[in-house]
């Protein structure tokens, strides 16, 4: 579907004219509400994960001089579970990892402007040393309308099972995990959203099924826009830090809306489905991703981490995608992209898959 009415448009019947102009409003307004990710906010801390606190206010002043609205991550949560429309140009801003830098650095900053931002924090560490929050600087920031949220009581991968460990022993062992943290902020803050952030980002179907069950929605570390239909288990969110600190890459991301897909999945090779994320070192799995908009699908590009563009296939209304290289242990993306029809805006799409290594054990570190 294109997104701006084009000539034919004006020269068809009124009747036909009519019955499309809703179509063409429903494409124009494809809104998209973007959920950032930040971890250090420090000049100071290692810097694959931070943010100096300049990059950050040069950031925000960027949502506050174009109207982005700041909206707390619960409200847009509550949206997501209800199918309610998600607004354009929103924003909610996130933490992961309790980091004391949030405390001294970005919650000032944020508290200066009013705007809300939720903290997910795994338990096991706030009080533990320097680097740290203490439960008193959470309770402090809760009661200026911080949300503090479950990121884990451990921080483990929460994929990996342990050796000769059966599912339902790993499944008992990751909701005590989840549990854990969320009795912990309970009993601290008095109160605990139902939301959660996976550590590292990692998830697989297990994971989901298991977040699912318990009744959370649950955050990765996925770039990607919202939207109505996403899965509630595995919410994207745009990370920031590092090599991610610029400024045009901040505004791109922003801007971002979501791919319209309908439905993803995963194949080993052309003619075998596969049901989880994880791969082992050397395989090159396939994305697929049908769409209702054929005329979309042929613009789309897909990247992989560290390998630049990647093979794209289009076959009927889907998009087969596949790494050129074999994928290597850690973490490996795929992100795909499309020019959305308005000037700096793109659709975006980021699929992780979890690489163990050739004999399917977890090798990489974090
Ligand atoms: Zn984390």
């Amino acid at each position: 579907m294109n997104i701006m009415p084009t000539g034919n448009y004006y020269c068809m019947k009124p009747l036909a004219r009519f019955l499309l102009l809703p179509i063409l409003l429903l494409a124009i307004n494809t809104q998209a509400a973007v959920v950032l990710l930040y971890h250090h906010v420090s000049n100071s801390t290692p810097k694959s994960t931070s943010i100096s606190p300049a990059a950050f206010e040069a950031q925000m002043d960027y949502l506050a001089e174009h109207d982005f609205a700041v909206v707390p991550l619960l409200e847009l949560t509550e949206k997501l579970r209800k199918g309610e429309p998600l607004p354009d140009k929103t924003v909610a801003i996130s933490f992961d990892d309790s980091y004391v830098s949030v405390y001294e650095s970005a919650y000032p900053r944020l508290k200066k402007r009013g705007w809300p931002f939720t903290f997910f924090v795994n338990t096991d560490s706030v009080g533990t040393g320097k680097v740290f929050v203490s439960w008193e600087q959470l309770r402090e920031m809760a009661k200026q309308g911080v949300t503090i949220a479950n990121h884990t009581s451990q921080h483990n991968h929460l994929p990996r099972r342990k050796k000769d460990e059966s599912l339902v022993q790993w499944r008992v062992r990751i909701a005590a995990e989840i549990n854990q943290a969320q009795a912990k902020i309970e009993q601290e803050i008095g109160t605990a959203p139902m939301i959660m952030a996976y550590p590292f980002g990692e998830y697989d179907v297990d994971v989901q099924q298991l977040a699912k069950k318990l009744g959370y929605v649950a955050f990765g570390q996925q770039s990607g826009a919202l939207y109505e239909q996403a899965d509630l288990q595995s919410v994207p969110r745009f990370p920031f830090g590092g090599s991610f600190s610029e400024l045009d890459d901040f505004i791109m991301k922003v801007n971002t809306k979501p791919m319209p897909i309908k439905t993803v999945s995963f194949y080993s090779d052309k003619n075998t489905k596969q049901k989880n994320l994880t791969v082992k070192a050397g395989d090159k799995p396939w994305l697929v991703l049908t769409l209702d908009d054929t005329s979309l699908l042929k613009k789309i590009n897909c990247f992989a981490t560290g390998q630049g563009a990647i093979t794209t296939e289009v076959i009927d209304n889907t998009l087969w995608a596949q790494a050129k290289q074999p994928l290597k242990p850690g973490r490996t993306r795929y992100n795909c992209t499309a020019y959305a029809g308005e000037k700096g805006r793109f659709f975006w799409y980021t699929q992780q898959w979890l690489v163990t290594d050739k004999n399917g054990e977890w090798t990489y570190a974090d």
